[in-house]
């Protein structure tokens, strides 16, 4: 049974739609990330399934029941926010306590149940601190313990790690997928924009659209496993959002379309792309998409021979070497008289290439992606990891 489900779910601040046509069904147990740009509407999804905003068109679901009209102490939720919101007068144990005394639980259960969340999140011996003697880690475990010591079937997470520091982030979201395992029943609700913490703590990526998207095709882009997203992005702007660097993109014509494969023409050279490529028109406009680390280099020097594919003639413009990777920078020319498209290259970080040496760019059938005119994915014809 689906713990949380939207159906046809919409928000608008009046005659502004900011959430569109949103269905969604999050398991039990499952930890599902809202990620997308800024403004696209997490927080605000967010904050409708919480009960601290309202549904303007939809219904929203918790264990099968329709809570839209429910409070939010009421909905079997808990909410963690980026800004922690402790109480500053109240020490560590008082502000995880604060939620069930107002409950009217007995003294020695309040007790028992902050004890084993300070356990849990390494806040034992802290209990007695007020807020302000903390480390912006340590505030958001009191925050996170806040919301575990209610219980829920929902915890719900608003960026929560964006005001740390890199390395507490790294530890805090290792916390939190601890966390996740040892409640495994509870779901997780997660946002953020960052699509690392979205790739590494997801059973279900939704990625949201932003702007002008939101009103031709809904405020979701895609639902999948962090996987599904990365190898089968349904559209180029999920392409272009998960991966870091970006996918390379360039425009190129469609040449055969068949089951198996497409051939494009791109700046003169043929290119075989695994895609089922039956449904497009010989002659159409297509992008071809490729990712950094999916690009053989054949060339010169200390730059390795790569698997054979389809071979782009590239100069180097610049390398920025990050010590276990190398990111190549490199100029194609893919139209005469224009600027020359800078494509991103990832290399072993042994790789060096000098400025404005000519490399060859293989491309392998099954590393491309394929999007039409209007911005949507051929289907991949190859079997791909999940
Ligand atoms: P995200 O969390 O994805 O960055 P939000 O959910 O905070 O985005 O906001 C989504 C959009 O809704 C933004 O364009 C924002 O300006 C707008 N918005 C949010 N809250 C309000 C409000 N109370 N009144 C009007 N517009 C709002
Ligand atoms: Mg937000």
């Amino acid at each position: 049974m689906a713990d949380i489900e939207l159906k046809a779910v919409q928000k608008a601040y009046g005659p502004v739609p900011v959430i569109r046509d949103v269905d969604l069904a999050i398991r039990e147990g499952e930890f599902c990330v809202f990620v997308g740009p800024s403004g696209c509407g997490k927080s605000t999804l967010l904050r409708m399934i919480a009960g601290l905003e309202d549904i303007t068109d939809g219904e929203l679901r918790v264990g099968g029941e329709r809570v839209n009209e429910l409070p939010p102490a009421q909905r079997g939720v808990a909410m963690v926010f980026q800004s922690y919101a402790l109480y500053p007068h109240m020490t560590v144990a008082e502000n995880m306590a604060f939620g069930l005394k107002v409950k009217g639980v007995d003294k020695p259960e309040i007790e028992r149940k902050v004890k084993d969340a300070a356990g849990i999140l390494q806040l034992s011996t802290l209990l007695d601190r007020l807020p302000k003697a903390l480390s912006g880690g340590q505030r958001q475990r009191v925050a996170i313990g806040r919301a575990i010591v209610t219980e829920p079937r929902v915890f719900l997470f608003d960026e929560p790690l964006s005001n740390l520091d890199a390395a507490l982030r790294v530890q805090t979201r290792l916390e939190i997928a601890r966390l996740h395992q040892e409640h495994a029943k509870a779901s997780m609700v997660y946002v953020t924009h960052d699509q690392v913490e979205a790739m590494t703590l997801a059973d279900k990526i939704v990625l949201l659209h932003a702007g002008k998207l939101v009103e031709e095709r809904g405020s979701i882009a895609q639902v999948g496993s962090p996987m599904a997203l990365y190898h089968r992005p349904a559209s180029l702007f999920v392409a272009e959002f998960m991966g870091s660097p970006k996918m390379n993109i360039l425009q190129a014509t469609l040449r055969q379309a068949e089951a198996e494969r497409a051939i494009v023409d791109l700046a003169g050279i043929e290119v075989s792309v695994a895609v089922d490529a039956r449904r497009a028109a010989i002659g159409s406009q297509v992008t071809l998409g490729f990712r950094p680390e999916h690009i053989g280099v054949g060339g010169v020097g200390n730059v390795r021979d790569a698997a054979p594919g389809a071979a782009l003639p590239v100069r180097v413009r610049h390398v920025e070497r990050l010590g276990d990777v190398s990111l190549l920078y490199v100029d194609f020319e893919s139209a005469p008289g224009r600027a020359p498209k800078v494509l991103t290259v990832r290399q072993e970080g042994s790789v060096r290439p000098q400025v404005g040496t000519p490399l060859s760019l293989r491309l392998a059938p099954e590393s491309l992606h394929l999007f039409d005119a209007d911005g949507l994915a051929f289907a991949r014809s190859i079997e791909l990891p999940t």
